[in-house]
């Protein structure tokens, strides 16, 4: 349904053809759910562009065609549960003579969890792969560091010396495609919620081009390159006019931006599961999935059930839409409904519906 949405406005913008390429505020990947509500919670962002997917929790992955699990290139553990753990052995079975590396992020214990794994296994018939698979693994100790370890084929996935090293904002992942940040959340155990991000859409309004008597060309892309690093305002843009090409001539970027740029913010969805309902974690889980476009997000309870839930360190359904109205998303995904609503998932869906319309303002 979200993917659909996004089609819509994608097509609606094909429409104006005043603005120059205008494919590129078609978003550049879909997410979705790989598995029904009452089985693992398992996150599929899939790029449309590239053979490239992210993947959060790996409990079942049994529904994940092998075509999408080969294309995964970062691999994210919400925490060490066996039903977010479990299938991480079927990723690695699949990609092992692969040639490339794989990121695998996830809290404090992370890397002696992969390390576990890895050498339950013997691996001297497969260690002179040529083309063999290499896993690093970050490891979020605080918001403000992790540790990184690589475990290499060749190597029999040894454990080697790791480091640590800082990160700005939470992120663990960013680069010119996607930025992913990660808060520490309470569950009986660090559990890590995760705000998925693309970055900004920078388009130029060709029509204001033409009456501007500039030209298109590669300084355009420096623009738009100066626009995503937020260049400061004052900073010279080398521009081309339509009637001199040899003319060499700048304009400040501030100009430039309230003339002929259109920003289009990147598409941005939240995952969250397996988390107690308490003010530290909202404190901490708020701010990272304020106005996202979409929220996954787990209610394995109803309310009238609120005494197990909080045993459990898990949401109701209820806490659910709460979390969704507070941090003003857009829509969002019920996921991991405990078993014994078998019979009445809808109960569910409108509880946490009934608490995210009730509390708006
Ligand atoms: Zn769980
Ligand atoms: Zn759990």
């Amino acid at each position: 349904m979200q993917y659909i949405k996004f089609l819509i406005l994608a097509i609606r913008v094909r429409q104006r053809t005043d603005l120059y390429q205008t494919n590129f505020m078609k978003p550049s990947f879909h997410s979705y759910l790989a598995n029904d509500p009452f089985q693992d919670p398992v996150l599929l962002v899939d790029f449309q562009f590239t053979r490239r997917a992210l993947l959060f929790d790996a409990g079942d992955l049994r529904q994940v065609p092998s075509r999408i699990l080969l294309r995964v290139t970062d691999l994210f553990i919400s925490h060490r549960h066996m039903d977010h753990f479990a299938d991480f052995d079927r990723l690695i079975r699949l990609n092992l003579g692969r040639g490339k590396c794989l990121r695998v992020y996830g809290p404090e214990g992370i890397i002696a969890g992969v390390a576990a794994k890895l050498s339950a296994y013997n691996w001297n018939l497969v260690s002179n792969y040529t083309e063999a698979i290499e896993i690093e693994v970050i490891e979020m100790i605080s918001e403000q560091t992790v540790n990184r370890a690589l475990f290499h084929c060749q190597n029999e996935f040894r454990l080697q010396p790791h480091q640590s090293q800082s990160i700005d904002d939470k992120m663990v992942l960013s680069d010119t495609s996607i930025q992913v940040r990660a808060t520490i959340l309470d569950h009986g155990l660090p559990c890590l919620g995760f705000s998925i991000q693309e970055p900004m859409h920078v388009n130029i309004w060709k029509n204001r081009l033409m009456e501007m008597d500039l030209e298109v060309g590669p300084w355009l892309t420096l623009l738009k390159q100066a626009v995503m690093m937020n260049a400061p305002d004052e900073t010279p843009i080398q521009v081309q006019r339509s009637n001199d090409s040899t003319l060499i001539e700048t304009m400040p970027l501030k100009v430039l931006k309230e003339k002929i740029v259109k920003i289009v913010p990147g598409q941005h969805i939240g995952y969250l599961v397996d988390v107690s309902f308490n003010d530290e974690n909202l404190h901490r889980l708020l701010p990272l999935f304020h106005n996202a476009d979409h929220l996954y997000i787990e209610a394995p309870f109803l309310h009238r059930d609120l005494d197990h839930a909080i045993r459990k360190r898990h949401l109701t359904a209820k806490q659910a839409g709460t979390i969704a109205k507070l941090a003003s998303v857009k829509s969002f995904t019920l996921c991991h409904f405990s078993p014994r609503y078998a019979a009445d998932a809808s109960l569910l869906q409108q509880e946490a519906e009934e608490a995210f319309d009730s509390t708006k303002s």
